[in-house]
C-alpha cells in the first residue's frame, strides 16, 4: 500500500483519481481548497478508511510523509482561471513550488497535470511534445498558458538541480462525469444547454477542432506514467487523437441528447486556439497507452452523468 497525496482531489480529474488510486488498494491524502472542485465530487469516498480530505491551498507551504504526489490542483477552464488570474499564477508557481519542495524533503514521485495549452495556438498540427508552442505571454489565458509552462520549468530545475524524481503529462481536452456544469467548458456547456433546452454557444464559426478525451482512458495513461521507469520523465501527451470541429460537437450532443434546441454563433473568445490534436506516438511508444473510448461512447455516459444532475433554469 502506497501513501498518496492527490492536490486538487475534489475537482473532475482529482476525483476520479482519487477513486481509482483507492479501489487499487493505495492509502489517500487528497488536498483542495474548493475553489472550483467539490466534495460532492468525493461523498461516496468520505466513508473508507484509507482516504483523507484536508481543505488546504496550495499556495501555502504542506508537509506531510508521502511516496507519491500528483499535482492537480489548478482552475482549469477558462471561465475559472481568467476570474481569478493572480491566484491561478500563484497556484502555478507557489503551489508547485511548495510541492517539489515537499518531494525533495520526501523523496516521493511527483507527477504534474501539466496541459496542452503550453502550445498555444500551435504552429505543428498534430503537436509532438518536441514543439515549443506559440503562447502570448500577456493575453487573458496567459496566467494559465504561461503560468503551466513555467511549473513544467520548475518541475525539470528540480530535476536538474535536486534530482527530484518527476513525471510531467501534457492533458488534452478531458471530459466526463463530474464536469463542473457551469464552468464553461465545451462538452458540459453544450450538454447542459441542450437538456435544458437552451440554445447550445458556437463561438466563432465552429470551425476551431479540439480532441476529446473521456476520464477513463486519461486516468490510465496518468496512472501509468507515475508507474513508468524513472527514465520516463516526460513531458508526455495524453489525449485522444481524434479531432472534431467544434460545430460538429455540438451537432453530435444535439443528436445524443434528442434536443429541440438550436445552434446559435457568439464570438470567438480572445486567443482561442485554432486546433489542436495530439500526436501521442511518444505515450504509445513508453507506456503502451492509447485511448479505447470512443467519442460517442463517452459523450453517452457524460450525458447520462448530466441528466441525474438538479439543472435548475440559470446557473
Ligand atoms: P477542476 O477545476 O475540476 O479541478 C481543479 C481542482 O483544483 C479543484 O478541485 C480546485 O478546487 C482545486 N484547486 C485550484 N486551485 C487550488 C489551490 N490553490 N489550492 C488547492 N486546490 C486548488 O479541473 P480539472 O479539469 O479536474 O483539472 C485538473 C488538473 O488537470 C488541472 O491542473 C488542469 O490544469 C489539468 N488539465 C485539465 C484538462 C481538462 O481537460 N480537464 C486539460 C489539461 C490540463
Ligand atoms: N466553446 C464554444 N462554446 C462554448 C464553450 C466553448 O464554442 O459554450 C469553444 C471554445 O471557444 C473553444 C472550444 O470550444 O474553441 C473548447 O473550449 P474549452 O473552454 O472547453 O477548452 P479550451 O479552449 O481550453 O480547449
Amino acid at each position: 500500500m502506497k501513501k498518496i497525496l492527490v492536490t486538487g482531489g475534489a475537482g473532475f480529474i482529482g476525483s476520479h483519481l482519487c477513486e481509482r488510486l483507492l479501489a487499487e488498494g493505495h492509502k489517500i491524502i487528497c488536498l483542495d481548497n474548493l475553489s472550483t472542485g467539490s466534495l460532492a465530487n468525493l461523498k461516496h469516498l468520505g466513508s473508507n478508511k484509507y482516504f483523507q480530505f484536508i481543505e488546504h491551498d496550495l499556495i501555502e507551504p504542506f508537509f506531510v510523509e508521502v511516496d507519491e504526489i500528483y499535482n492537480l490542483a489548478c482552475p482549469a477552464s477558462p471561465l475559472h482561471y481568467q476570474s481569478a488570474p493572480l491566484k491561478t499564477i500563484k497556484t502555478c508557481v507557489y503551489g508547485v513550488i511548495n510541492m517539489l519542495e515537499l518531494a525533495k524533503k520526501t523523496g516521493a514521485k511527483i507527477l504534474q497535470a501539466s496541459t496542452s495549452e503550453v502550445y498555444g495556438d500551435p504552429q505543428l498540427h498534430p503537436q509532438p511534445e518536441t514543439c515549443w508552442g506559440y503562447v502570448n505571454p500577456i493575453g487573458v489565458r496567459s496566467c494559465y498558458d504561461e503560468g503551466k509552462r513555467i511549473a513544467e520549468t520548475l518541475f525539470f530545475d528540480y530535476y536538474r538541480q535536486y534530482q527530484v524524481k518527476i513525471k510531467v503529462i501534457r492533458i488534452f481536452n478531458t471530459y466526463g462525469p463530474r464536469m463542473h456544469p457551469y464552468d464553461g467548458r465545451v462538452v458540459s456547456n453544450f450538454i447542459v444547454q441542450a437538456l435544458k433546452g437552451e440554445d447550445l454557444t458556437v463561438y466563432g464559426d465552429g470551425s476551431q477542432t479540439r480532441s476529446f478525451c473521456f476520464i477513463d482512458d486519461l486516468l490510465e495513461g496518468m496512472v501509468r506514467l507515475m508507474q513508468s521507469e524513472a527514465e520516463v520523465r516526460g513531458p508526455l501527451n495524453i489525449g485522444n487523437p481524434k479531432e472534431i470541429s467544434i460545430l460538429a460537437l455540438a451537432e453530435k450532443i444535439m443528436e445524443l441528447t434528442n434536443s429541440s434546441a438550436r445552434i446559435i454563433f457568439q464570438p470567438l473568445p480572445e486567443d482561442d486556439p485554432q486546433k489542436r490534436r495530439p500526436d501521442i506516438a511518444v505515450a504509445k511508444q513508453k507506456l503502451k497507452w492509447e485511448p479505447l473510448v470512443p467519442l460517442e461512447e463517452g459523450l453517452r455516459k457524460t450525458i447520462a452523468y448530466f441528466r441525474k444532475l438538479a439543472l435548475g433554469k440559470n446557473r
